[in-house]
């Protein structure tokens, strides 16, 4: 494994926290900066990476040493208390280097809560309470949103783990751009001004307590009636969200390689509500 000073893997950066910030009720941003992520190649729309955490017990912060397939057996090699929490996020916002100081990065990391109210999940936990200076990694993964050129509107349906990706995808659209966004959040208070193609309808739906995660989009989503066939669909959230919103797509006729769907994270089983 490579010493903290040692250069990282192309594709892999170092960085570390330079502030936090609570965004909305449900939003801690991060902000990271470091010399390795000048050279981050930003791609815009719904860039994601691996993101590695330094826990507060581990004296270094431990990254595999290459990407590609071998990246995963060399994290799982680092014995259990020396390696890092590894989570999935996307780029909020990146600002690259200029003459006045180095390239930023920020992540929203939703704030997710267990049943009895009390802060759960490695990545969520951390970014509560990161400090300037703890170290992070990023391993790029590049674009998940795939639309195709010839796409006559394009449909977006996420929940809140999915708002910082709809954020990159709405600013990265051409302007002549169509369509409708339906963007789930735990509180109106989680409602951000979006800046989206003057074509694209953005529908906001406040999670109703009585409903799981995701319900509410979906539900959204189920009202429409007709679509396109020459649309492009994207959904992402929570798995039952993406795989119910892919079925939907599916049965107004958009043909599945048309849709881009991903589970972001899935509801323990103990907490799935009977719908
Ligand atoms: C491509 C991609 C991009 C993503 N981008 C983002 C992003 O920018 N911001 C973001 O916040 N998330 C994002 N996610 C989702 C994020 O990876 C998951 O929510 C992840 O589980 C969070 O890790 P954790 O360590 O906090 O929780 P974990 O340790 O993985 O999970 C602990 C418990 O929390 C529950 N849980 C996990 N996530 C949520 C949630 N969002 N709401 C409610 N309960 C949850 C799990 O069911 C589990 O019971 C993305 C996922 C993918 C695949």
């Amino acid at each position: 494994m490579p010493s903290r000073t040692a250069p990282t893997t192309p594709g892999i950066y170092r960085a570390a926290v330079t502030r936090t910030e609570r965004l909305t009720p449900s939003f801690q941003r991060v902000t990271v900066a470091g010399p390795e992520l000048d050279r981050f190649d930003f791609m815009g729309y719904d860039h994601w990476f691996r993101l590695f955490l330094q826990l507060p017990h581990q004296a270094e912060l431990r990254l595999p040493r290459s990407t590609g397939a071998t990246w995963w057996p060399q994290h799982l090699a680092v014995p259990a208390d020396e390696r890092p929490h590894l989570a999935n996020y996307t780029v909020a916002e990146f600002r690259p280097a200029t003459t006045h100081g180095g390239a930023e990065l920020d992540i929203d990391f939703v704030v997710h809560r267990g049943p009895d109210g009390e802060l759960e999940g490695g990545a969520a936990v951390w970014a509560c309470s990161a400090r300037p200076g703890d170290a992070i990694g990023v391993l790029d993964q590049g674009l998940i949103f795939d639309r195709p050129d010839d796409a006559t509107e394009t449909v977006i349906v996420a929940d809140e783990s999915g708002l910082p990706a709809v954020c990159g995808v709405l600013r990265s659209l051409p302007d002549d751009a169509v369509g409708t966004v339906i963007q789930e959040v735990p509180t109106a208070a989680d409602r951000r001004e979006l800046d989206a193609p003057r074509g694209v309808d953005v529908r906001w739906v406040v999670r109703d307590d009585a409903h799981p995660a995701g319900a509410g989009a979906l539900a959204e989503l189920t009202r429409r009636i007709a679509v396109d066939p020459l649309a492009y669909g994207f959904v992402v959230g929570e798995s039952a969200l993406a795989t119910g919103g892919r079925r939907h797509l599916r049965r107004l006729g958009v043909p599945k390689d048309r849709i881009t769907f991903s589970g972001f994270w899935k509801r323990a089983k103990e907490a799935r509500v009977a719908s």
